[in-house]
Order: structure tokens, then sequence, then C-alpha cells
């Protein structure tokens, strides 16, 4: 057996431009999934890869101890992006990574070991992070993990948060928007909620913010778009990873100060490496320059509207900006496979029942069209048969 765990997509990519992805026989998708909002400046954006072609010629790798430019270009940039105060920024290579950081953070600085996510949360596939991500299937045939010390509570009920955050719990963590879930927003008033609560208690908030950060939503961050709060919400911790390098492996911790000088030991050798590091720069600076946040919020609204005038058997289109699920009953990979196949067009599923929609935030109407109009097609073709 070589390689394995991964099941083999019935086609071959050979090269990738903005939102256009090329397989082997010439053919192009549109790349409406971007590998789980992996390339949010899309495919290739020149500017990222030419500051990697920089990076490797002057220096590939030294480790975290030693300071070296490109790291800290970095960390200023995320300080400066952060939410509110949350200016202290811990780099690794994944979001899972983020996440068990921000637990340990909240453990050490708290002195409290127990934790409280949310039914349907995915954050990650290490032990720490798996222990407070929901699905059975993710976990059962590696435990015992952590799940004496973590407890689930129903996703958008604030009063059975408040009911389950006490003091002696290290942290919450919680999406701003579910995205293995289901795209799943928080009501309104929850995230509050939960910043109040944890305030109470002197707990940890953490935001995983590792799907809808990076302008996604329509602002750089879910806790401070106004389509989600009334006004922004700043956790104590908040973890970014997936399309921050543009795909390179990269995460990052945004930690306030309490939490950072409540941190005891940790460390990750390739962690914020250089190479890694000077690509995420050029991605933010992407993101930034070229307003992708607000292009996000403008072509986001553009697929909700023809969606909903192109009147499809869609049960529900949920989400915000460009990241979007759209509730179609039991056969979203049959509809992705047709997708893909026939039109060209590369999506995600969350669960069997929705498509998700994480493009890269370049994305234009005019692929809005197309999509709708294979959506239209296949359908059709699907309620026929
Ligand atoms: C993908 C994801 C993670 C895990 O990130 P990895 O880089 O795959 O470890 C954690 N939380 C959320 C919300 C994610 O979408």
């Amino acid at each position: 057996m070589s390689g394995f765990v991964y099941s083999q997509k019935p086609i071959t990519i050979e090269s990738g431009e903005d939102v256009t992805l090329t397989g082997d026989d010439g053919t192009e998708y549109i790349d409406f999934g971007a590998s789980y909002a992996c390339t949010p400046a899309g495919h290739c954006h020149p500017d990222v890869v030419g500051a990697i072609q920089k990076q490797a010629s002057d220096l590939l790798f030294v480790q975290g101890s030693y300071p070296v430019e490109a790291r800290s270009t970095l960390t200023s940039q995320l300080a400066a992006l952060a939410p509110g105060d949350i200016e202290n920024v811990w780099l690794c290579n994944s979001g899972t990574e983020a996440n068990e950081a921000a637990l340990k953070f909240a453990r050490s600085a708290t002195g409290n070991t127990k934790f409280v996510a949310a039914r349907g949360a995915f954050h990650g596939r290490t032990a720490g992070s798996l222990s407070t991500t929901w699905k059975p299937k993710y976990k059962a045939s590696y435990e015992p993990l952590l799940e004496d010390h973590v407890e689930f509570v129903p996703y958008g009920d604030a009063a059975a948060l408040e009911a389950a955050v006490d003091d002696e719990t290290a942290a919450v963590i919680l999406e701003p928007i579910q995205g293995e879930g289901g795209i799943n927003a928080a009501p309104a008033g929850y995230l509050q909620a939960a910043r109040e609560v944890t305030h109470e208690t002197g707990s940890a908030l953490i935001f995983d913010e590792i799907q809808t950060g990076l302008g996604r939503t329509g602002s750089i961050w879910a806790c401070e778009n106004d389509a989600l709060v009334d006004s922004p919400v700043v956790p104590d911790v908040l973890t970014t990873a997936k399309g921050l390098a543009s795909g390179l492996p990269m995460g990052a911790t945004l930690c306030a100060d309490w939490i950072a000088e409540g941190a005891a030991s940790h460390g990750s050798t390739f962690a914020g490496n250089p190479l890694v590091a000077a690509a995420a720069t050029a991605t933010l600076d992407v993101i930034v320059d070229e307003e992708l946040p607000a292009n996000a919020a403008t072509v986001g609204a553009t697929l909700v509207d023809e969606l909903s005038r192109a009147d499809l058997p869609i049960d529900e289109v949920r989400g915000l900006g460009l990241m979007r699920g759209l509730e179609v009953g039991r056969g979203a990979n049959r509809i992705l496979r047709d997708l893909a196949m026939e039109h060209g067009i590369l999506a995600l599923p969350a669960g069997r029942s929705v498509v998700r929609l994480l493009p890269p935030l370049t994305l234009t109407e005019s692929h809005v069209h197309a999509l709708v109009e294979a959506l239209e097609d296949t359908l059709e073709a699907t309620t026929d048969a």
C-alpha cells in the first residue's frame, strides 16, 4: 500500500492560476473549494510566488530562537491585524497545532484543566484539538483522549454555554461560523455571551478562525464582522491557519498578554520557518492591498442573490461572504461529483447534505454565474433521477 487514509479523486491537477486549476489532460476547473480555504489570494499569486523564490535563495531555514526578518515581519503584521490587543503571536505549521497551543496556553495561564466546546465543532486531529472536535468518526478509534476534561454544548445556545462554564474552566473554544459542522453561523449575541461568561470565570475564550479568518466572511476576522456581532468581540486567543501562507504549512496562535505571560514551555522545530513566513507575509499583503475582504462580501452577496433568483431545490443557503453552505438534502456527494466531472467546478462537502463553498477571495461574478448555471443543470438532473 503506497499512500493511504486519503481517498483519491479521479482527476490529477497539474497547475493553478488564481481561481482556476488545470488537470493533466488540460481540463480547467473553477476552484470553489480552494482545498478547504487554503488559497485566499488565488493559486500561485505572483507576489506570493516571488516572495517564496526570493526567500528560498536567501535563507530556507533557521530555528525559531534565531531572530530572522521574515519571521519578525510576519509576527508584526499579524499583531497589527489582530482584533483588539491580542498581539502576542505564536507561529506553527497547521491549524491543529495552532489550537493545540491555544488549549495548552489556556491551561497554563488559568491553572485549570476543563474545556468547553460545541457540538459540531472541528478543531483538528491531534490529541488535544481532537478532543474538542465533535464528530465521533474522527475520534472513536483513537480514544482515550481528553474526554474527561471536555464538555460539549449545543452550538448557538447561550444559556447552555453559560451553564457549562465555571471557575474550573480553562477555556471555551468556538468557531464564529462552524465549517465542518455544516456552515452554521453564531446567532446574534452568542459570541458576546461567550465573552461575558469567560470574563466572569477568568477562563480563556478561544476563537478558532482557521476557516472563517483572513477576510473570508467580509472582514479580516469573523469576530469583527458586523453581520455576526453588534461590535467586535475580542477573544483571549485567536487561531488562524489554512490560507495563511497560500497553502504552505503555517498556523498562528494570537494571544492576549495574560495568556502569553502564563504560557509554559512549548515549541516546534519548523514553526515560523522563514520560507513559509515569507509566503504568509505576501499572502496577507495581497489580502489587504487587493481589498479581498470587500470582494468576498460583494461576490458572496451576488452568489446568494443569484441562487435565490434561480429558484433551485436548495433548502437553505448559509454562511457569510465567501464561506457558504448550500443545504441540498442527502445527495451532496453526487452533486459534487457532477459539478466536477460535468461542469469543471470543484467544491466541497460538509457532511452528507451540504455543498460547501470556500473559494479564493479573488472570485468574480462570472465565476458565480458559472456555478449557478452548473447547479441548475446538476440539481435538475438529480431531481429528475
Ligand atoms: C481545518 C481546520 C482545523 C485544522 O487545521 P489543520 O491545518 O488541518 O490541522 C481546525 N479548525 C478549523 C475550524 C478548521 O477548518
